[in-house]
């Protein structure tokens, strides 16, 4: 047998700091689309394993839900057109109002080839910084801590340190979900876990030590570990002394936080706490591991600094197994770090002052490099609001959702005079703010590189054609910068020419002074670019093939070459509840999800998880607030509201709420949790205060439910029904894509009139027929002609309704020769907990009272577990409540 040709293409995935290696084989040669995804098993970042998001990478490719051509107000137009517009507006507001009056805002997502021209043209040619990225929303407390610390933004740590430590602890991460393949390592070494949150989320779960501290106390742990450090002797003070700055200062602050005083504090035992010091103290290869929980705080600096002070103190730092580890959330959001994506920074780690304005002025022969810093993405944001910025280009993110009191933000791009999106997706909450949209393109068709959370570049390879007219987003700047008059600054015509221009000014009179340098690959050729393999820098003289690990040597890149400890006065949340909003709210990522659900909420799969935002609650706030299982609730803030189901939840602790981020007002109605967050910063690094959000809980007063699915074209009024719907009966709706359609699910204060709303939807299309079934449960429509236009089932309990995934596959088939058929009961649905191998939550529990007793057990018989291991957390959960209850019986 002839064998087949190999077709494939080596990228990176697209949704997170891990930055796993994806390996494409197509399918079928004929059909581009047709690709398979599987992990690339030569990629140091994951070996081959890929995530349940990952993994699904597939189902997110096609033109579904793809801005295909420009538009400019509201009207499809062509390129030429709608760059006249934004390149005469740019060139107007700057010649009346200054340079400061416009502004960028850009995204974790784009490729650093993107960023660098963007960065280029704002910050060198326009001559502002009003230039700012959604990463200040999840790591810039983590930049200002590293640079705090050691005079630059240098992550010292590596993945491979995650194999050899002995000890990790976690805080503020639920790397279980967020990180999985990166908690898969941490599983798969000899460490123990200690995870430090609030809450037991699915990495708790897995700890061998949960810490259950008070909301926004990790500063406070962290101080009193330093002094628990000094008290017995744990410290390296040839370290000290030899390599950092300012040891006293940081130890008599802390002297105040006792054992006992931080336990009080913290909120948690000291038999735990001491349990958790001595391990610390005890181990030498202890990687700190933290992510948003810490980062995402007004006082976020602050706690990245307390944490890197216990690991300058041991001297634990730059070894093997031992680090501060500050995990980022996005694919390229140290792509971003590195060409000065941050308002406050510029390109290649240099800062605002006068010795690199003149440097990047002589390396750029740009006219007026921006002298200060630009306004970060809260100020930015206000400043559109106020009028004060005039046009704003938002590119490849939706802050309509994700920025803190997310209504206000919305409101503000409404009213704004110019607002530009460049996106690959149509319909955002972002770009219904927009009066000029520009199709830019997606994963699987960019080409450029990204760099993940442990400094390592690794190639995004195009392997599809852009469709419709989109364009790479480095194409769309340069195509501004040239009608603005900067032709022979931006006339780029590939992306290793940006990169080559990146590489060469990283190396640009640095000598040795700033940390990220890549200046070995100033003069790659477009070849070796191609098959670039992933390397981690600096990459340059002294480190021709990368380096794993910074400080090794001691050496850091403060004016003293010290580090420098930074004396750490603990700060509570500046929310604080009150009589009004006496609940703490924090918030999170789902294991299944990415961001705003632009690109994941396409893939069909991945809502088999949690297809609703499904809000954390303790049973014993439940009772207080008559919230059952599964009741719809609604949360109310100073600021914003927010609704989702409730899931009760011993993880918990009484007086806490959980809620994940994703959902928008795309997706479902009052789905925003940004909404119910007050735009209070950390004042280092301006990143919002998301975690510790005081809010109240309310049931909402549903009487009647009811679930419809439709084709695409009736979806769409459907859409614009509800979001146009002065119905006060309408209390909640969400929806859920589907192959041909859309499944919508409503819930109502009295029950729906299927006919009415029917009538409303299709009155328009002829020969339409109609069937309706009733009965004391529920009742029933279908509308159809030669196809199924439209299904309702509606009743009194949700859970009544029936299996939601078969009444998708209507969508599907033919219709049947007696369309009354589809009004026949299907059982109530199913939760499905492994996405991969399709296993639902019934039979795992089945199997364990059948005496499957184990993880491996149940992934032998079931094959839960087994894939991408996302769900291992939740099959051990399962597996001791079910054996609890049996042991109860
Ligand atoms: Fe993608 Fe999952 Fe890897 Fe993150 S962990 S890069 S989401 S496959």
């Amino acid at each position: 047998m002839a064998t087949k040709k190999f077709l494939g293409t080596q990228t990176t995935c697209p949704y997170c700091g891990v930055g796993c290696g994806v390996s494409i084989s197509h399918k079928n040669p004929a059909d581009p689309a047709a690709i398979a995804v599987c992990g690339n098993r030569h990629h140091p970042s994951n070996f081959g394993r890929l995530c349940v998001k990952g993994a699904a990478l597939s189902e997110t490719l096609g033109d579904r839900g793809r801005l295909l051509r420009p538009y400019l107000h509201g009207q499809a137009t062509d390129w030429d057109t709608a760059m006249s517009f934004v390149a005469n507006a740019f060139a107007e507001n700057i010649r009346k109002h200054g340079p400061d009056s416009v502004a960028f805002y850009l995204s974790g997502q784009l490729l650093t080839e993107d960023y660098y021209v963007a960065n280029k043209l704002m910050k060198g040619f326009i001559g502002t910084a009003n230039i700012d990225t959604n990463s200040r929303l999840c790591m810039s407390s983590a930049v200002a801590g590293y640079k705090r610390a050691f005079g630059a933004d240098a992550v010292p740590c590596c993945y491979k340190d995650l194999d050899r430590a002995n000890l990790i602890v976690l805080i503020g991460s639920n790397a279980a979900w967020t990180h999985p393949i990166l908690f898969q390592r941490m599983q798969a070494g000899n460490a123990k876990l200690v995870v430090i949150d609030p809450r037991v989320s699915a990495t708790g779960e897995l700890a061998d030590l949960h810490l259950d501290i008070r909301p926004g106390s990790d500063a406070a742990l962290f101080n009193g570990l330093l002094n628990f450090l000094a008290q017995h002797q744990y410290l390296d003070n040839h370290y000290i002394q030899q390599h950092t700055n300012g040891f006293q200062e940081a130890l008599t602050t802390a002297r105040t936080w006792s054992l006992q005083q931080t336990a009080l504090h913290c909120g948690v035992s000291a038999k735990k706490l001491l349990a958790f010091f001595q391990l610390f103290a005890e181990t030498e290869k202890t990687v700190s591991f933290y992510s948003q929980g810490v980062n995402q705080s007004s006082s976020g600096t602050d706690k990245n600094n307390a944490i890197i002070n216990c690991h300058l103190a041991t001297g634990r730092i730059g070894t093997a197994g031992a680090g501060p580890f500050s995990i980022t959330g996005q694919p390229n959001a140290m792509g971003g770090r590195e060409v000065g994506g941050l308002a406050n920074t510029l390109a290649a780690h240099m800062t605002f002052n006068p010795d690199n304005i003149n440097r990047l002025g002589r390396f750029w022969h740009a006219p007026r490099v921006a002298l200060t810093p630009g306004l970060n993405a809260v100020d930015m944001f206000r400043a559109v609001e106020s009028g004060q910025i005039k046009a704003i280009w938002i590119m490849a993110t939706n802050p309509a959702v994700s920025m803190p009191e997310a209504g206000r933000v919305a409101e503000a791009l409404r009213k704004c005079a110019l607002v530009i999106v460049s996106d690959c997706v149509a319909d955002t909450d972002t770009t219904r703010c927009a009066e000029v949209l520009l199709p830019a393109t997606s994963w699987g068709e960019k080409n450029g590189t990204v760099t993940n959370a442990e400094r390592r570049i690794s190639r995004q390879r195009p392997f599809l054609h852009p469709p419709g007219e989109a364009r790479h987003d480095w194409q769309i700047i340069c195509d501004l910068a040239q009608r603005l008059g900067y032709s022979e600054a931006f006339g780029y015509s590939h992306p290793v020419e940006i990169f080559r221009e990146h590489a060469r000014l990283s190396g640009f009179e640095n000598n040795g002074r700033r940390a990220f340098d890549i200046s070995l690959l100033s003069d790659i050729q477009r070849q070796e670019y191609d098959v670039l393999e992933p390397v981690q820098w600096p990459v340059n003289q002294v480190n021709p093939q990368g380096r794993a690990r910074l400080f090794n040597d001691g050496r850091f890149f403060t004016a003293n070459g010290r580090a420098h400890f930074v004396p750490i006065t603990p700060r509570a949340p500046l929310q604080q509840t009150c009589a009004l909003y006496p609940l703490w709210l924090n918030s999170g990522r789902m294991r299944d999800q990415w961001h705003t659900m632009t690109r994941t909420g396409h893939a069909r799969t991945l809502l088999d998880h949690s297809e609703i935002a499904e809000i954390q609650i303790n049973p014993q706030d439940a009772r207080q607030y008559n919230i059952e299982e599964g009741t719809l609730i609604a949360l109310n803030s100073a600021q914003g509201k927010m609704s989702g189901r409730a899931t009760l939840s011993e993880a918990q602790k009484p007086g806490q709420l959980f809620a994940p981020i994703h959902w928008s007002e795309t997706l479902a109605r009052d789905a925003r949790v940004s909404a119910l967050a007050a735009a209070v910063v950390d004042p280092h690094s301006g990143q919002p205060e998301f975690k510790q959000v005081p809010i109240q809980v309310e049931a909402l007063p549903c009487s009647s439910y009811a679930t419809l699915i439709c084709p695409d074209i009736v979806a769409k009024k459907l859409w614009q029904w509800l979001h146009s719907a002065k119905d006060k009966n309408l209390l909640h709706w969400y929806r859920v894509p589907c192959t041909g359609g859309y499944r919508y699910e409503l819930a109502l204060h009295h029950p729906l009139n299927g006919r009415g709303l029917g009538t409303q939807l299709l009155g328009d299309i002829h020969g339409m027929h109609w069937q309706q079934i009733e009965s004391l449960k529920n009742q029933r429509w279908v509308v159809y002609n030669d196809t199924l236009q439209l299904l309702i089932i509606a009743g009194n309990r949700w859970q009544d309704l029936p299996d939601r995934r078969s009444l998708e596959r209507y969508l599907e088939m033919a219709l049947p020769r007696v369309p009354a058929k589809l009004l026949h009961p299907i059982a109530p649905g199913v939760k499905i907990i492994c996405t991969c191998m399709q296993v639902s939550r019934a039979q795992i529990t089945k199997a364990i009272g059948n005496g499957m007793h184990s993880l491996a057990a149940l992934g032998n018989t079931l094959g839960c577990g087994t894939h991408c291991g996302s769900c291992k957390a939740e099959i051990l959960t399962l597996l001791r409540t079910v054996h609890a209850s049996t042991a109860e019986e």
